[in-house]
């Protein structure tokens, strides 16, 4: 599309053009680009920090490989992270946590693209409290945030998508934290699942490199949540 200079698009003020360049930013990178070629409006209106913060970031697996190599794309990406991006922020904090072992930063991240509504780093957010064992007020907040992940049915999902940056970013790099029988989530006496998320799991690994259906499910079976979340931990742990 090309705006001619007398056309009455040129009118359009400023924060409308800032609105629209967000909208379009939502949907891809290449899209944003593509509207900001239009006119000088548009390219002014992508400048703005909002709109660094409410591009969409394509997952690993569809990124030209060649954009690392682009002193202009770093620099994209580099103020897309300074604004706050929640996907950067989430990307970079699975960095910080199992890759340079920053626990503090990574949390910080984790927070930060939670607080946007971010579900994959309110997931893995959820997985690092839970793990705490010297701070049982934050264990209680992980398993909140678990809740709220259930309740919305995006635990599997979030899982997933950890899967996939952990996997397809540093496949030789990772090192997930390890997990002992101090961190089970469940502290009810009666619950008779209780301690068997580890077999569980086990269980539903093996069926996965049988191809078997077996392997699906994860714990969804289990009525108590704490128990749930016990597995979530096994799976998390586990992720590469
Ligand atoms: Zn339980």
């Amino acid at each position: 599309m090309t705006i001619h200079c007398c056309s009455n698009i040129a009118f359009i003020p400023n924060d409308i053009w800032e609105a629209i360049t967000i909208k379009v930013a939502t949907d891809s990178i290449r899209s944003l680009c593509s509207l900001r070629m239009t006119c000088k409006a548009a390219h002014d209106a992508g400048e703005a920090d909002i709109v660094h913060r409410s591009v969409s970031i394509p997952p690993p697996h569809a990124t030209p490989w060649w954009w690392c190599l682009k002193p202009e794309a770093k620099r994209f990406f580099d103020r897309c992270m300074a604004a706050g991006n929640p996907e950067l922020l989430f990307r970079e904090a699975l960095r910080e946590l199992f890759i340079r072992r920053n626990e503090n930063i990574g949390i910080q991240m984790l927070n930060s693209a939670t607080s946007t509504g971010h579900a994959a780093a309110k997931y893995a957010l959820s997985m690092m409290l839970m793990l705490r064992t010297d701070d049982n007020v934050e264990k209680q907040k992980g398993l909140e945030l678990y809740r709220e992940l259930d309740a919305a049915g995006l635990v599997a999902g979030s899982n997933a998508r950890c899967f996939s940056i952990l996997t397809i970013s540093w496949p030789s790099e990772v090192q997930m934290p390890r997990i002992e029988e101090q961190h089970t989530v469940c502290a009810a006496p009666r619950c008779s699942p209780r301690g068997h998320m580890p077999l569980l799991y086990d269980y539903r690994r093996r069926a996965a490199e049988r191809n078997s259906v077996h392997a699906f499910g994860r714990a969804a079976h289990i009525p108590c949540i704490q128990c749930r979340a016990d597995y979530d931990l096994q799976a998390f742990v586990n992720l590469p």
